[in-house]
């Protein structure tokens, strides 16, 4: 038997796997067992922003798994130390709780908002239409796509969504029982969707009326990705919970609640805890993190680089405005929507070794390591102007 098939005999069918092996990586590349090269602008979703076996992200491995690797938060740990201080040095934010997933952090923000609100007669959740959260029940009970849901409520009660970026829809269904409304001001899975300035003003005069909790969801967008480190300095705001995860562990599992002056205090001894949040390997990895994507200009480099690499997709959507529809996005968060399904032009991309992806049916996703250089969008743009050729004729021919 392949590998393949003994992963479909032995797993869940939960992932849909695609037929690669890789036994390596370096820097953006990954590599097959023949030594193939594939340019990866994916990112593991958009975990790994220092790329691949990157050497000061191995060595705080090392270091600290010499020490020791879990210890259990019954002690301190100077590893969680130094990144909540980073951490509280990136965002301004008082208090950090340390988890190890993203959909982990949405259930603790959930558990404050109901805290919080609980001595205030404020129970109800709001999200935004096609948001997406994670696979938790909390997580499901807060997310509107069918597809993700169906079949495993009941769910939590007093969780709404609101149409994204309609803010008479908002205006309808914030009221004094709003406990806190979550969001990404850039929609990852739910095919790169920035958040509109004019939502944010009515959110923020609805916030100042209402008196409810802003929950950024910066799992996918946060830690520099978009040019700031979280993707809510674009409109201004300050958040009461901030969420991290996917690249905050520099590749292992890391999460963190990172909590404003509103809200640090709602959890007291007892009331939340995990086993293996805030691990000191994964921590000692974050730091390592920060460092570079806040000293090492890798914040600068997704500015820069992503407005880049969006002026060059911009330009190949005026080559084929037929097959593209538009292009969005914030720093090297990017996507483009097509006309038509777009997981034929991921494949041929594949067959040129260019990873990237498909969300939303029609939209290519773009989340290159924060390490990518204008060769590597180069490459990129030139394989995809092939294939947009092979699948769709320029205009005017
Ligand atoms: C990936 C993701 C999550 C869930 O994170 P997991 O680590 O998979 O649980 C939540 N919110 C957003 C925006 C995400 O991109």
């Amino acid at each position: 038997m392949t590998l393949f098939e003994r992963d479909a005999e032995t797993h869940f069918a939960t992932y849909r796997r695609l037929p690669l092996e890789f036994v390596r990586g370096e820097g953006m590349e990954l590599l097959t067992a023949e030594g193939e090269r594939y340019l990866d602008m994916f990112s593991g979703v958009a975990v790994n922003a220092l790329g691949y076996a990157h050497p000061s992200i191995l060595r705080a491995i090392r270091e600290q798994s010499e020490r020791y690797v879990h210890l259990s938060n019954y002690y301190l740990q100077e590893p969680q130390i130094l990144l909540a201080e980073r951490l509280r040095e990136a965002t301004g934010c008082r208090r950090v709780f340390f988890a190890n997933t993203g959909a982990e952090t949405v259930e603790g923000a959930l558990k404050i908002a109901r805290r919080w609100g609980s001595g205030r007669g404020k129970t109800q959740i709001l999200t935004l239409s096609n948001a997406f959260h994670g696979r938790t029940m909390g997580a499901l009970s807060m997310m509107d796509r069918p597809g993700y849901r169906e079949g495993f409520g009941p769910f939590l009660p007093n969780c709404q969504t609101v149409a994204h970026n309609d803010i008479e829809d908002l205006r309808g269904l914030v009221n004094d029982q709003t406990a806190a409304i979550m969001l990404e001001f850039v929609q990852g899975e739910g095919g790169i969707r920035p958040v509109s300035e004019e939502f944010v003003r009515a959110l923020e005069e609805l916030r100042r009326r209402f008196d409810f909790l802003l929950v950024a969801d910066e799992i996918q967008s946060g830690i520099g990705r978009t040019g700031r480190f979280s993707a809510y300095e674009h409109y201004g705001v300050t958040p009461d919970l901030i969420l991290v995860a996917k690249p905050l562990g520099g590749g292992l599992p890391l999460g963190a609640i990172l909590a404003g002056e509103r809200t640090a205090e709602v959890l007291q001894p007892g009331m939340h805890g995990t086993t293996f949040g805030g691990n000191p390997v994964a921590c000692a990895a974050g730091a390592v993190v920060l460092k570079e994507v806040l000293d090492g200009g890798l914040m600068d480099n997704a500015a820069s680089t992503g407005s880049y690499m969006k002026t060059r997709l911009e330009q190949l959507a005026r080559v084929f405005p037929e097959t593209i529809r538009q292009v969005r996005g914030l720093g090297l968060m990017l996507g483009m929507e097509l006309a038509t399904e777009c997981a034929e032009i991921v494949t041929a991309m594949r067959d040129r070794r260019v990873l990237i992806n498909c969300t939303e049916g029609t939209v290519l996703r773009f989340l290159p390591p924060l390490i990518v250089e204008r060769r590597h969008v180069e490459a990129t743009i030139e394989a995809l102007r092939d294939v947009l050729a092979l699948h769709a004729p320029p205009a005017g021919t």
